[in-house]
C-alpha cells in the first residue's frame, strides 16, 4: 500500500505537540530538527516538517495526505480540504486591538480606519459580514507594534493569554475567529484504510486524555451511592476484597469534573482513590 505522508510544523507552537500526539498513536520516528522527512519505522507513514503556513496548500494538492495545522491559517490560504478532527491543542482566538486610548467604542468605528494584520483574507470576510469598511494593512509579521509606529488605528491578530497586547499598549477589542490545531486530509480520500487507522489512532489518544482511570475500595452497603455518582458508565468492574463486604470499584471518569467526582465518591465512602492516567480508549 502506498506509504502515507503527514505535514506538520516544523518549528513553533504546534511542532511540540504533534510530535507527541504522533508518537502517543504508536508511531516510532527519529525527530531531527535537521530533516525535513522523516519516516516511520512501523507504519507506512513518512512525516514532513514544513512552516505552517505551507501545509494546507500541500495537502490539497496532494503533496501531503494529511496535515497537522491551526484552523486560522487554513482559512487564511481559502484551500479545500477535508477537517478529519480537532486535536484540542493549540488554541488561540484571532482578534482585533485597538490601543489603550482608542476612541473606537463599536465594531462600525472601524469604518475607515486602518487595521495591521498577517490575516487579510480573514479579516477581510469578517469586515465584509459586518458591513464595515477599513484599510487592511497586510504585513508580513510583529503586527502588535503597528499602531506605536503610527501604521495603523488597530490590528487582527492571534491572541492567547494577551500578554504581548498588553506590553504593546494594546486591549482586545472584537472578536473574529477562535482556533485550534486539526487534522486535514485531501478531498477525494476518504476510504483510505490507512488514513481511517490513523485517524482512529489519535481519536483513541485523544479520548483517553480526556478521561483518567479510578480504583476505589467501598463498603457494599455504599455501593449503590457510588453507582449514582458513576453515569455514563454502564457497568464498572467490581472485585471482591480479602476483608468482606467490602470491594474494589475499577472505573473510567471523564477529567472534564475529575475533583468533584472524587470529593462526592470520598462523601460516599470511597477510600484508597488511586487515579491513573489511561494512553488509550479504542471503541
Ligand atoms: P512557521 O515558522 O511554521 O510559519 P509561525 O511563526 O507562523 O510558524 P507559530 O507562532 O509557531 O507560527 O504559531 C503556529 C500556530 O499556533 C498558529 O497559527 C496558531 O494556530 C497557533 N497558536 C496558538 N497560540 C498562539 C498565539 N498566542 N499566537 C500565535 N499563534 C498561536
Ligand atoms: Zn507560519
Amino acid at each position: 500500500m502506498k506509504t502515507l505522508k503527514i505535514a506538520i510544523q516544523k518549528s513553533g507552537r504546534l511542532n511540540e505537540k504533534s510530535v507527541e500526539l504522533l508518537k502517543n498513536c504508536g508511531l516510532n520516528f527519529e525527530n531531527y530538527k535537521s530533516s525535513l522527512i522523516s519516516p516511520v519505522s512501523n507504519f507506512p507513514l513518512e512525516i514532513l516538517f514544513l512552516r505552517d503556513d505551507d501545509i494546507p496548500e500541500y495537502v490539497q494538492d496532494g503533496i501531503a495526505d494529511l496535515g497537522i495545522v491551526g484552523e486560522n491559517v487554513i482559512q487564511e490560504t481559502e484551500v479545500e480540504v477535508n477537517y478529519l478532527q480537532r486535536l484540542g491543542f493549540g488554541k488561540c482566538a484571532l482578534k482585533i486591538a485597538i490601543t489603550n486610548n482608542s476612541d473606537i467604542t463599536d465594531l462600525q468605528h472601524l469604518n475607515g480606519k486602518s487595521i495591521a494584520t498577517t490575516y487579510p483574507a480573514i479579516l477581510g470576510k469578517f469586515l465584509k459580514e459586518n458591513n464595515i469598511q477599513s484599510d487592511i494593512r497586510n504585513i508580513s509579521g510583529s503586527v502588535e507594534i503597528a499602531p506605536g509606529l503610527g501604521l495603523a488605528d488597530a490590528i487582527c491578530d492571534l491572541v492567547s493569554t494577551g500578554g504581548t497586547l498588553k506590553s504593546n499598549g494594546l486591549k482586545p477589542f472584537a472578536d473574529v475567529m477562535s482556533s485550534e490545531a486539526v487534522l486535514i486530509g485531501r478531498k477525494g480520500d476518504e476510504d483510505n484504510i490507512l488514513i481511517q487507522e490513523l485517524i482512529q489512532r489519535i481519536q483513541s489518544v485523544l479520548r483517553a486524555k480526556e478521561t483518567k482511570y479510578v480504583v476505589l475500595n467501598i463498603h457494599r452497603d455504599n455501593l449503590p451511592k457510588i453507582m449514582s455518582l458513576l453515569p455514563g458508565v454502564k457497568s464498572p468492574t467490581i472485585v471482591p476484597l480479602a476483608e468482606a463486604d467490602w470491594v474494589a470499584v475499577h472505573t473510567v471518569i471523564p477529567e472534564r469534573d475529575f475533583w468533584d467526582r472524587i470529593s462526592s465518591m470520598k462523601q460516599a465512602g470511597a477510600e484508597g482513590i488511586v487515579v491513573m492516567p489511561i494512553e488509550k480508549i479504542i471503541l
